[in-house]
């Protein structure tokens, strides 16, 4: 047993004691031939390819302490990289995870941020482990997380992959993450739960990714920054133009409205322009059915001359604003 005490500090104890208690903490993968312990794990890619991702997560432009557990810590910086996985058409398979934080940060932080990552592997994507990761010590918490994953002999869902006449679904929830967040930065005392969750620890459709891929999806990102700037990527990737359909805006955008309870057109603009819900955005051909768990929300067309790729509702195109977190940091790091 460890001669530490249970709220010991990362600056009091040695790198292999922290070790040793998060270990056990964190998700095995499936994958893994050779785990932690050697200069670097070895992991199956039966595919032969792999997709791999990494995203990062910055106390102060990403996160707040006051805001966020430990434990939403990592299903958060889980969660984002698990479904840039799904948004390939990919099955999660490891992740590696690289933790800086000030020397008076306890080891219980740590281990929290461990049972994060357990439960949104457990969770989201069976099978996915943590593989590897470093620790080291700064003046902020810093989590980076890298991801990979196995197409399984599909190809992947490409953003350049749209074609005229798709059909633009989703999967997952939109306008709640920008919800949440703008509820946070206005010190609302009672937020919706679902916003909060939405926020501090999202809960993407990650096997969404798969079912999408499996039932002959074209194009697919997750909508990390917004509905259109995102959709406006695909636009342009694929040259073509996404109409989204204004009355299932709409109407969406009235039952989220009623759900968490703002109003209508508040709702309607976190649908288009809030970022981190991670949900899928996924473009299919329109001569089959949507896989279960898939809602159209327009289509896709050719650009007619001297017409840009972008995004339109309602016959005009829709500025792209959403996530930027160079303009959305005010500096504050709590
Ligand atoms: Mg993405």
């Amino acid at each position: 047993m460890s001669d530490f005490p249970e709220n010991a500090t990362l600056g009091q104890m040695p790198e292999s004691a922290i070790l040793a208690r998060i270990f056990p903490k964190l998700p095995h993968s499936d994958f893994t031939i050779v785990g932690p312990g050697d200069d670097c794990a070895v992991m199956r890619a039966p595919d032969s390819r792999f997709v791999i991702t990494t995203d990062m997560m910055v106390q102060g432009p990403d996160f707040r302490l006051e805001w966020s557990t430990p434990h939403q810590l990592g299903i958060k910086a889980a969660a984002t990289n698990l479904a840039d996985v799904a948004a390939m058409g990919a099955v999660p398979t490891g992740l590696v995870v690289s933790i800086a934080a000030p020397p008076e940060t306890t080891v219980s932080f740590l281990e929290a941020i461990a049972e994060g990552f357990h439960d949104a592997c457990l969770e989201l994507a069976p099978g996915c482990g943590v593989v590897g990761g470093d620790l080291s010590v700064s003046t902020v918490v810093v989590i980076s997380v890298s991801a990979f994953g196995d197409l399984e002999g599909r190809e992947p869902l490409l953003r350049s992959s749209a074609q005229p006449g798709d059909v633009v679904a989703v999967s997952g929830r939109l306008g709640l993450a920008g919800l949440g967040l703008e509820a946070l930065f206005a010190g609302t005392q009672d937020i919706h739960p679902l916003l909060r969750s939405a926020q501090l620890a999202p809960w993407p459709p990650i096997s969404q990714g798969k079912a999408a891929a499996v039932a002959g999806a074209r194009a697919a990102m997750d909508v990390s920054d917004s509905l259109v700037m995102d959709a406006s990527r695909i636009a342009r990737a694929s040259n073509v133009v996404i109409e989204l359909d204004e009355a299932v805006l709409d109407g969406l955008a009235s039952r989220l409205a009623i759900e968490v309870g703002v109003d209508a057109a508040h709702a309607r603009q976190a649908m288009l322009f809030g970022g981190e819900d991670h949900a899928l955005l996924v473009t299919f051909p329109s001569n089959q059915p949507l896989p279960p768990g898939f809602d159209a929300l327009g289509v896709v067309r050719a650009r007619v001359i001297g017409e840009s790729p972008h995004v339109s509702m309602g016959g005009a195109a829709v500025a792209e604003n959403g996530w930027n977190p160079y303009q959305n940091w005010n500096g504050e790091l709590s």
